[in-house]
């Protein structure tokens, strides 16, 4: 099935205490193109970038079977640039710099060739933007989800809880849960941000695993105990990657099957943060995710009586 991928396609310098990166390449958009690719053949991405944006990056994209039809480039113009500091417990970070550049005016141009997209991932943009992606699409894809931050819950709450209404799947952290519910408890804070919309609420909880919320459902997916972890830029990007593309790949939005879908976004996940950026969802092959996914699975499988 196909998959829309909307997002920032953009430069990051990251700075972890394992080291500091210059401008490398990354946005929202890179990482879930990047992490869909292994389990959907269609992804049609729609972004915009600078005359800066190198075209060898554009052609690695198209390696991976993307399609690029949509990434506008403006010439004349800087592409979004984002820099931010991990704290020594990698959870948590501190955005040093947001420089929208080209995506200060972003018109997300749909090219006729998508219009017939089954499922929509919304990436980290401006929520006006992202609904005006849903507004353009001539039918409504069998699922949206949606992922979003804080930045825009600090300036644009409003146009945020109006495209949020319009999503099936809301894709947040724990501090976004809280700050967009103004409650502590994720069990209440999912009650209220489902009452804004979306069937389905999924909050990561960062190296302490997801939640998955439907309606009184409630699914656990825990983090693998890495002893890597390099650079957490991007793991939630690739995690909303891996569940919609698995969703997409199997076709099939069961809550059973976004169970799975959970554990094989957070496999995706635990790719990206061993490498710098975009470095280690560069040429991963089936196999390494099969087996990612297995220990997943392994790691909180036991039974209640010895066989
Ligand atoms: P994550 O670590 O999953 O939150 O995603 C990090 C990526 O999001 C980086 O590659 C940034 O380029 C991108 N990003 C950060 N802030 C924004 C923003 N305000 N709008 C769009 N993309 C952003």
């Amino acid at each position: 099935m196909s998959l829309l991928v909307i997002g920032s396609v953009a430069f990051d310098a990251i700075e972890t205490p394992f080291g500091k990166t210059d401008k490398i390449i990354g946005g929202a958009a890179t990482y879930i193109s990047l992490a869909s690719s292994y389990f959907t053949d269609k992804v049609n991405l729609v972004a915009v970038v600078g005359g800066d944006f190198p075209k060898s990056e554009i052609q690695l994209l198209e390696n991976h079977g993307i399609n690029t039809e949509g990434l506008q480039i403006k010439e004349n113009e800087k592409s979004f640039f984002w820099s931010g500091k991990y704290h020594n417990d990698m959870n948590s970070r501190d955005t040093l710099v947001t420089e929208l550049n080209v995506l200060e005016n972003f018109d997300p141009i749909i090219p006729e060739s998508y219009q017939d997209c089954d499922y929509l991932m919304l990436g980290n943009l401006a929520p006006q933007v992202q609904k005006t992606v849903i507004e353009r699409l001539e039918k409504r894809p069998k699922l949206i989800a949606m992922d979003t931050m804080n930045f825009w819950m600090d300036i644009a709450m409003e146009p945020l809880k109006e495209t949020i209404a319009l999503v099936d799947v809301l894709i947040i952290n724990d501090e976004e849960a809280r700050q967009l519910s103004g409650e502590y408890s994720l069990a209440v804070a999912a009650k209220k941000i489902m009452a804004l919309g979306p069937k389905t609420l999924i909050i990561k909880k960062g190296e302490h695993g997801a939640l998955l919320f439907q309606e009184e459902k409630v699914f656990f997916a825990p983090a693998l105990p890495l002893e890597v972890v390099f650079d957490p830029t991007g793991a939630g990007d690739t995690f909303a990657a891996g569940f919609i593309s698995y969703l997409a790949g199997q076709d099939d939005v069961s809550f059973e099957n976004m169970k799975r879908a959970v554990i094989h976004g957070s496999a995706m996940a635990s790719f990206c943060v061993e490498k710098f950026g975009t470095a280690k969802l560069i040429g991963l092959n089936q196999e390494q995710i099969d087996e990612r996914v297995q220990q997943f699975i392994d790691l909180s499988r036991f039974d209640l009586v010895n066989t």
